[in-house]
């Protein structure tokens, strides 16, 4: 296993770290196994909260890190509200070691945070001095936020020196979060990836983005996980797992990704823009043409299509089409015509949801 520095707090991070929100709900054994295998394959970063799988995470988590807490890097997580306390914040932070069975925690964070909650937390007797004061007592080691803002937004909130790390999506189809990335490697916070296989859909065969990597990439999910961690200034690709199968295939990616040349960076980042722009071509989801009487999900259908078409996610896309509510694919569309003039890129929307349906209703 390879390991990179965590920001600037000293710590070294696995590359691959492990998101325990996708453990089997209903079977302790293998979560255990998982947690205590992906530990013997170097992993050592465990990202909890109390609320992921019905309330079963760090239950489902705490036998494989039995023992051997120390030296790894658990994190706990909540979220704050306007009523978060002092007292409330440290009341759940005590009980989320209580359920890992741990006396200490590496990392915890702030949960579903956004700009518009920064004077929430640090107001006083509020969260962060929940968190300073734990830290104080040696009960967590760092503090970090998790959330969806605006890329804009996260920037500003890296900005304040508050946190050590970030953790936020970024992958191979959403790269929004690139300029955070980059100023946060500036300003030495440590940035963990959620969501590198873009919540399973980089899973299915996409034989246009496995030529992305020189030579090559077996499978989609390891270009994708390569992907991320090309970027130097992503410390780790936080990956839900829940087969040992998968454990197994993104350690092996892991541990033979030996970076690239910038160059190979700059070039991936080429056709992944060509990619994008080639989809907006297509259709740019801005939703104007959302009240189709036959109630028709135009921008759905179209979303899928533009997947299988610029990424070559065929197989993903179908199954998708497969699975939507037949009320809302394309082949109800039943040409009225009032959706075309409410389309800013003058799409024939029409036309191509015959085609939508012809190539993915297979
Ligand atoms: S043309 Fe088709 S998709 Fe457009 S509004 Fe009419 S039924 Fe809906
Ligand atoms: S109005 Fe056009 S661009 Fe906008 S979502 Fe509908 S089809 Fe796509």
């Amino acid at each position: 296993m390879q390991y990179r520095p965590l920001g600037k707090t000293g710590l070294q991070v696995s590359a691959l770290a492990m998101g325990c929100m996708r453990l089997p709900e209903d079977d302790r054994e293998l979560s255990a196994q998982v947690v205590d295998q992906a530990i013997a394959a170097g992993v050592n970063y465990f990202e909890t909260t109390r609320g992921y799988i019905n309330g079963k995470c760090q239950h489902l988590t705490a036998p494989g890190l039995k023992g051997r807490s120390r030296g790894l890097i658990v994190s706990g997580k909540a979220g704050i509200g306007p009523d978060t306390t002092e007292e409330s914040y440290r009341k759940e932070i005590d009980l989320q070691m209580e359920i890992l069975g741990v006396d200490y925690l590496e990392f915890y964070q702030v949960g579903w945070f956004s700009l518009d909650k920064l004077e929430m937390l640090r107001k006083k007797g509020g969260a962060l001095d929940a968190l300073d004061k734990a830290r104080a007592e040696g009960l967590i080691g760092h503090i970090g936020f998790t959330g969806h803002d605006k890329p804009a937004h996260f920037t500003g909130i890296v900005e304040t020196g508050i946190f050590d790390s970030l953790t936020i999506p970024y992958n191979l189809l959403d790269r929004q979060y690139a300029p955070t990335i980059k100023r946060a490697g500036e300003l030495g916070v440590g940035v963990i990836v959620m969501c590198p296989v873009a919540g399973g859909m980089l899973a299915s065969p996409a034989p246009r983005l496995q030529e992305l990597i020189p030579g090559g990439a077996e499978t989609t999910a390891a270009v994708a996980l390569q992907f991320v961690l090309l970027n130097s200034d992503v410390s780790c690709a936080c990956s839900g797992m829940n087969t040992l199968e998968m454990l197994r295939e993104n350690v092996e990616t892991a541990n033979t990704f030996h970076g690239a040349s910038q160059e190979d960076h700059a070039r991936m980042e080429r056709v992944l823009d060509e990619f994008a722009n080639l989809g907006a071509k297509f259709c740019t989801y801005c939703g104007y043409c959302k009240d189709c009487p036959q109630g028709v999900s135009i921008r759905r259908n179209f979303r899928l299509y533009n997947h299988a078409k610029v990424y070559g996610l065929v197989g993903w896309a179908r199954e998708q089409y497969a699975h939507m509510d037949p009320e809302k694919r394309a082949d109800r569309c039943i040409r009225c015509g009032e959706c075309e003039p409410k389309c800013p890129n003058t799409l024939p929307i029409m036309e191509q949801l015959e085609e939508v349906h012809r190539v993915l209703g297979s």
